[in-house]
């Protein structure tokens, strides 16, 4: 077993895998994680992805033990505005889509004529909570899924796919893990590493900090953001860049606060797209995290920062502006040697669909299945890497398909959107999707934590690409479809009258 691990880097990827590791391997494992005091983290990164929560069960966390430290809310979903057309919106919650007679329902609703503005509402029951401020749990603590008196099979404590994930402040998030392991033996090192020691292979063997002197082990985390310090600075390994199929590379962000008594907690992420890019909007507990994402090829930051403001906060111009270059793509290899990058180090998408801190959690997951012993079987890097591949290259792919398949064309970038070249594959398969929608069978097949109804969802929502109604369902008798679509209307006007709104929830869990 190997047993020194040191973790370079203190933000949400350091605190994330020091945590993580200690909570698994307990003392068996001796970790010492060191950041730098001068070089600040990145400081976004506060809407999830909802398989967040298993890492915090891992870590045998309850909601109220972590929440109120750190501004967190509630995320059921991301709610898309102006991506058909300026004025309109749609919903991608954290719901399956149900089947009547093994057709999915909205396949019965386009069958039904359904009308494109209100497939969300009309097909889910997330929609409806998200459009009412509504707590996706109720004030003794259920799960909303847990009362439905219809049931739906898997809208549940489903593993995969829990129907809400969190927004929090990623720096509060940050210092709560650092006491959280610190407790636990991690051992933390203020500090600035200024260079690395590699032995006679290129194996790196110590980290040379300022004031603390060398820092041994046996396996290296690279958690150093973007400059991937260890992996790429000193390993060289070469990064991928997604830029060619995903142009945006900058964004410029904003940290709101606002009154808590006067806020009207919104459940969901809203990604409202502008003229060079969108603006994402993320409200915490007590203050609105926002920022503008762009390509420098069609906006410059001056511009962006002023869009932002007149969208975000036009009152506040006093408010400190983070300017961000992004690095979008991966390494070619994650795991190089006896180094692991996780994080911003490892790779990248644009936030889009709030992936960064799932490709943490995946690659710590994963670390933590392939973990080294004394031989360093090569097998076991590879496999890690494929994963981790894997995962970043679907996400690119899903992200793409949002641009391509926004019917907004009314500027230049989204103009520019629709003829980039695409993903390997993906041409054919957008084609396929123009007879029968995407199903789980014929997306990008590899784990990348979307699935066939995110696709769909997607795809019907953007509006570019019309989906088309399945020819079999013709021949089918749709009055079991009919019903099932009164139902979700009937279930959710009910959660709405009886669910608490996210701020009486998490006024109640904050006291
Ligand atoms: C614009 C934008 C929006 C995002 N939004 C989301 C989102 O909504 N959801 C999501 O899941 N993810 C999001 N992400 C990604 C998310 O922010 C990151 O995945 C997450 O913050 C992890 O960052 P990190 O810890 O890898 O790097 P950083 O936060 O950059 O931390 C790097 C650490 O390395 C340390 N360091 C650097 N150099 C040295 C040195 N020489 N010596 C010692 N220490 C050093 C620094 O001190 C710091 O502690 C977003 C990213 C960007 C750019």
């Amino acid at each position: 077993m190997i047993r020194n691990i040191v973790v370079v880097g203190g933000g949400t990827a350091g605190w994330m895998t020091a945590t993580y590791l200690k909570r698994t391997f307990g003392d068996r494992l001796d970790i010492t994680l060191v950041e730098s005091a001068r070089v600040g983290t990145v400081g976004v990164g506060e809407a999830t992805f909802s398989t967040i929560r298993h890492f915090f069960a891992h870590l045998g966390l309850q909601e109220r033990d972590w929440m109120p430290h750190c501004a967190a809310s509630y995320k059921s979903a991301i709610r898309y505005a102006d991506w058909r057309k300026p004025g309109t919106h749609f919903y991608h919650p954290f719901e399956r889509l149900r089947s009547v007679d093994d057709f999915s329902l909205d396949e019965w609703w386009l069958r039904l004529d359904g009308d494109v503005e209100s497939f969300d509402t009309a097909t889910m029951l997330i929609p409806a909570l998200c459009e009412n401020n509504r707590s996706p749990r109720f004030m003794d603590g259920s799960l909303f899924a847990s009362r439905l008196t219809h049931a739906v099979a898997d809208i549940g404590e489903q593993r995969a796919q829990f129907p809400y994930a969190y927004h929090f402040d990623a720096g509060l998030l940050a210092d709560f893990l650092r006491d959280y392991g610190t407790a636990r033996g991690v051992r933390h090192i203020l500090d600035d590493v200024v260079e690395v020691r590699q032995d006679e292979r290129g194996w790196i063997s110590a980290v040379t900090t300022r004031e603390h002197g060398d820092i041994a082990g046996q396996l290296f985390v690279d958690c150093s953001g973007f400059r991937g310090m260890l992996v790429n600075q000193v390993l060289n390994e070469p990064f991928l860049s997604y830029e060619d199929v995903l142009p945006n590379n900058r964004a410029v962000a904003l940290r709101v606060p606002v009154d808590v008594e006067e806020q009207d907690l919104a459940p969901y992420t809203t990604a409202t797209a502008v003229d060079a890019g969108w603006i994402w909007t993320i409200p915490l507990y007590g203050r609105i995290g926002t920022g503008y994402v762009y390509s420098d090829e069609f906006c410059d930051p001056e511009g962006a920062e002023r869009t932002l403001r007149a969208f975000a906060a036009p009152d506040q111009p006093e408010l400190e502006a983070n300017h961000i270059r992004m690095r979008v793509g991966r390494n070619r290899n994650s795991w190089v040697k006896n180094c692991v990058a996780v994080g911003l180090s490892s790779g990248f998408v644009e936030p889009l669909e709030s992936t960064g801190i799932f490709f943490i959690q995946q690659a710590v997951e994963q670390l933590v299945r392939h973990f080294p012993d004394d031989r360093w079987d090569p097998g076991l890097a590879k496999a890690f890497n494929a994963r981790m591949a894997e995962v970043l290259d679907g996400v690119k792919e899903f992200l793409v398909l949002h641009y391509r398949c926004a019917a907004r064309d009314d500027t230049p970038y989204w103009k520019a959107a629709k003829s980039r070249p695409l993903p390997d594959g993906m041409a054919e398969r957008i084609e396929a999707w123009r007879t029968l929608m995407p199903e789980d069978t014929s997306i990008y097949q590899p784990f990348h934590g979307f699935e066939g109804y995110n696709w769909k969802i997607m795809l019907i929502g953007l509006g570019a690409q019309p989906p088309a109604a399945r020819p079999a369902l013709a021949g089918l008798d749709p009055a079991p479809a009919r019903a099932e679509l009164a139902h979700v209307r009937a279930e959710a006007a009910r959660l709405v009258d009886e669910l608490p709104s996210v701020h009486e929830y998490l006024r109640h869990l904050h006291s």
